[in-house]
């Protein structure tokens, strides 16, 4: 197939268009590098740099690559920027997105791969989360994605547009080649592997007084090979949906340290600071409806297999693809 990633520059983005070279098909890379790095974009592939502010530039590469289907990731997610600067939320990930999806329309391409996330549900009333639950988010973030997920049903039911949006938990880990770099980086790993590189002096931990055993919050950490997997599958179905993705377990942060300074053999010193605003106690997917219909299987299933490809890639760049 001939697939456009649309920023496939960022980490995400990058190991999907990996393994769908990989796999033999056609890809090409639309990205406007503000967060991806040039580094991060598989040689196999055609390069666009363009932002998909630009609606002409935008049709005339969809005219041009005339990809089957296209992959979705290009979004701003940080949560904390996002109660900041909402309007730069609504604009990259509404705005700018319905300027894809126009294209998308006018140049005949049948089909939209959307990277979404479990923002959309806020604080859960019961765990695991699955598809049935109420999306209420409690952050511009979450309500940015969950707005261009209720622009893709419209899509799909006027224009016959085919969607599979697929809401992500923790993102984690390291294909062979491409790895978390952000350049303001939040992520708990990625900071817990930098100390143990030496980047950085200390972990901060982000609340220790959660009513979770041993009070840190847990998180369902997926491998992003398996969340490439995933988008893989989507491809081959013609239905249209919604699924959540994670791995189904949860590790506190505390767990997550430990487990990096077994993987890493380093001590990784952590200072204990007060709760980081926004944060929910617990996130857990449930995968059952993906499992179910895609037939999807992660093949990380343990923390440990996901920290260790991660710390290979910080070993290979330990300051990034800039460096
Ligand atoms: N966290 C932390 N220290 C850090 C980064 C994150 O204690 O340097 C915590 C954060 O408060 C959350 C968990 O680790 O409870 C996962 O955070 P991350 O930003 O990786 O992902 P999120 O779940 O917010 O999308």
């Amino acid at each position: 197939m001939k697939i456009l990633v649309v920023g496939g520059a960022g980490y995400i983005g990058s190991v999907c268009a990996e393994l769908l070279l990989d796999d033999g098909n056609e890809v090409a890379i639309l990205d406007n590098l503000s967060e991806g790095h040039r580094r991060a974009i598989d040689p196999r592939a055609k390069f666009f740099e363009a932002d998909l502010e630009d609606r002409a530039r935008t049709l005339s590469i969809l005219r041009d690559s005339a990809p089957d289907a296209v992959m979705h990731f290009a979004a701003s997610a940080l949560v904390g920027e996002s109660m900041a600067n909402p309007s730069k939320y609504f604009r990259n990930n509404v705005a700018n997105g319905i300027n894809l999806l126009d294209a998308l329309l006018a140049a005949g391409v049948p089909r939209l791969i959307f990277s979404s996330t479990c923002a959309i549900f806020g604080p859960p009333e019961r765990l695991p989360i699955d598809e049935t639950m109420p999306t209420r988010p409690i952050n511009p973030y979450g309500e940015s994605k969950l707005t261009f997920e209720k622009i893709l049903q419209w899509y799909g039911q006027i224009h016959g547009l085919q969607f599979v949006s697929l809401r992500y938990f923790n993102a984690a880990g390291a294909s062979a080649k491409f790895g978390e770099d952000h350049r303001l980086e939040t992520h708990l790993i990625p900071n817990v592997l930098k100390v143990a590189l030496g980047e950085k002096p200390h972990v901060e931990i982000f609340g220790t007084d959660y009513d979770t055993p041993d009070g840190t919050c847990i998180r369902d950490y997926i491998h992003i090979v398996d969340l490439a997997r995933a988008h893989i599958l989507a491809l081959k179905t013609e239905k249209s949906g919604f699924y959540n993705l994670g791995t189904g377990g949860g590790s506190s942060v505390r767990e997550v340290i430990e487990c990096c300074r077994k993987v890493s053999g380093r001590g990784i010193p952590s200072l204990e600071k007060p709760r980081r605003a926004g944060d929910p106690p617990r996130l857990i997917a449930s995968s059952e409806k993906i499992k179910r219909e895609l037939g999807w299987r992660p093949q990380f299933e343990s923390l440990q297999a996901i920290i260790e490809s991660a710390w290979k890639w910080h070993q290979n760049f330990p300051r990034g693809y800039e460096d």
